[in-house]
């Protein structure tokens, strides 16, 4: 028997320092027969440094690996992120918006308020908005409020909330709870070639030209270099661009007025002629930047769209080019890829980083005892990471073609059918006469998007689903209380809870009580 107790990670981003830190948080304790992650970064290649949009999965991510909440907002300069607003996606007009939260729309797990609130809205000439309906998130949100007082301790939630981040200061601090706290080994080198077993494995990795390190597992977290999954193991990736259009990213970051300015809970996504605009608060900055499609629109007219978002005449913005798609395989032989190299889609609804977690947990969790079983767990590993790609795909997709938008080709182009995933379509059609729900098919343990998810976006987009009234009489009472009960939830958080910048500043200053 191979024992598997060499973990060596290659990458220092946040797909390294995460994933270094959960399978060591994970195998806590096995030091002394051997266990040991190893984590090796360039100090000549940078890393991403965007990325700063979290899910809620963080929040259980960070108790697990044994950090602080009160010392990750210190040092990150972290802020609370409670969803998502879409502004001019439907019709592109400035009234044009709708919130994506994060907390379920109320009962979920039992009633479906889906066809009770489009009965109700059907002859009314203004209605009122799906999110308003079913949760009170997007009002906090408008409000400015957090989602839980001082007086919650670390992690606990009123309105469910993930994190906006600096993703620089985050790898830094995960560095140093990995280093001090999981005996996490680093090392700054150059990954500089490659050598393989006569079988394909990885033996070991050249470091500056001089020296080695050998290793059981090896994770590739080198970014879109994908230095070990791509360029050793040879595995191919997978092209999505004639699904998703955008290939090129222009970020900037935008001070505030003065440092009592509001900060957005939430994160605002603004579509362009070919694109959208990202604006993520921060406690001392906003992170903004154009996402958009280089096929659709020269860079100079992207930054003129980005400069006239800032109310500037010009900006002087990060260029990124974007790779739209994923490895086919992303565990070959005793190499895994997280992060970036295993793939990438557009930053619409944060789904890289949740996937960083889920990956790098899966790994952790499934962790083979010994080389001879590797293969297993590899296979289970690829089935559930191509799934999760799938579904990230069709969610993203579904943002473009909801819309009524036709005033651009990027526009119309992203309705073509041949652009849009069959499944996608097939749900478009299912959808259309019975809505989501709790048990569609999203019924995988970990689904990145749930069902929820999918109201949101649907009916936050004016999507119909035809309802027939006589299906609805055994729930409606009860979902007439669940409706009245949202009111009153809506009406007692927007009287209870501090406002967003108050709280951090209390967070700084006092802390949160620890678990
Ligand atoms: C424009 C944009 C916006 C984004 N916004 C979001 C968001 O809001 N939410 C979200 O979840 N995700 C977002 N992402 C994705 C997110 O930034 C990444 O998933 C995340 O930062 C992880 O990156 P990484 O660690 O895989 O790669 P990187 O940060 O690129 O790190 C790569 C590491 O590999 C090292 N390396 C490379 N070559 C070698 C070598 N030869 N030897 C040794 N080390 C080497 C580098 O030094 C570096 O440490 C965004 C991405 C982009 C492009």
């Amino acid at each position: 028997m191979k024992p598997i107790k060499k973990i060596v990670v290659v990458g220092g981003g946040t797909a390294g320092w995460l994933t270094a830190c959960i399978i060591a948080a994970r195998h806590k304790g096995r030091e002394a027969s051997g266990f040991s992650v190893t984590l090796i970064e360039s100090a000549n290649t940078p890393t991403i440094g965007v990325g700063e949009g979290t899910w809620p999965t963080m929040r259980s991510t960070l108790s697990r690996i044994g950090v602080s909440e009160t010392e990750f907002f210190r040092q990150c300069d972290a802020a609370f992120k409670q969803g998502a607003l879409f502004s001019r996606w439907t019709t592109g007009q400035a009234s044009d918006a709708y919130f994506h939260p994060l907390m379920l729309p109320q009962g979920f797990s039992h009633t479906n308020l889906v066809p009770h609130w489009l009965q109700q809205n059907l002859h009314k000439s203004s209605e009122q908005n799906f999110c308003d309906a079913v949760c009170p998130q997007g009002v906090i949100c408008q409000k400015g409020l957090a989602p839980k007082t001082i007086s919650h301790a670390e992690f606990e939630a009123v309105a469910n909330y993930a994190y906006h981040l600096d993703a620089g200061k985050f790898a830094v601090f995960l560095q140093q709870h990995a280093c001090k706290q999981l005996n996490v080994q680093h090392r700054i080198a150059d990954v500089t070639q490659v050598k393989l077993t006569d079988s394909g494995d990885i033996d070991r990795l050249v470091l500056n030209g001089d020296q080695e390190i050998a290793g059981d597992l090896f994770i590739d977290c080198t970014g879109f270099r994908a230095l070990l999954i791509g360029d050793a193991m040879q595995v191919p990736f997978k092209d999505c661009k004639d699904i998703l259009f955008c290939d090129t990213a222009l970020a900037v970051q935008v001070p505030y007025e003065n440092e009592f300015s509001p900060i957005a809970t939430h994160t605002i996504s603004t579509a362009q002629s070919a694109g959208w605009i990202w604006d993520i608060g921060l406690p001392t900055r906003r992170g903004v930047g154009h996402v958009y499609s280089s096929q659709h629109i020269s860079d100079e007219q992207a930054e003129r769209e980005l400069a006239a978002y800032i109310g500037k005449d010009s900006v002087s913005a990060r260029k990124i080019k974007i790779r739209a798609g994923h490895r086919e395989t992303f565990w070959k032989n005793n190499c895994v890829a997280v992060g970036l190299s295993a793939g990438f889609m557009e930053p619409l609804e944060a789904s890289a980083i949740v996937m960083i977690e889920l990956s790098a947990k899966l790994i952790a969790e499934q962790l083979p005892v010994c080389r001879e079983v590797m293969d297993i767990v590899a296979k289970r590993f690829n089935a559930t990471t191509l799934y999760r790609w799938g579904r990230i795909i069709d969610f993203l997709k579904l943002h473009y073609v909801l819309t009524q938008r036709r005033d651009s080709d990027f526009w119309r182009d992203n309705l073509d059918p041949s652009s849009i995933p069959d499944r996608l379509k097939e749900l478009l059609l299912l959808w259309s006469y019975q809505s989501p729900w709790f048990h569609d098919e999203f019924n995988q343990v970990e689904e990145i998007f749930p069902a929820a998810s999918y109201q949101y976006v649907l009916y936050g987009m004016k999507f119909k689903t035809q309802v027939e009234a006589d299906t609805l009489q055994n729930t409606a009472k009860y979902a007439e209380r669940l409706l009245r009960e949202n009111r009153n939830l809506t009406e007692k958080l927007g009287l209870s809870l501090p406002y967003h910048r108050d709280l951090i500043m209390k967070i700084h200053e006092r802390g949160l009580q620890t678990v």
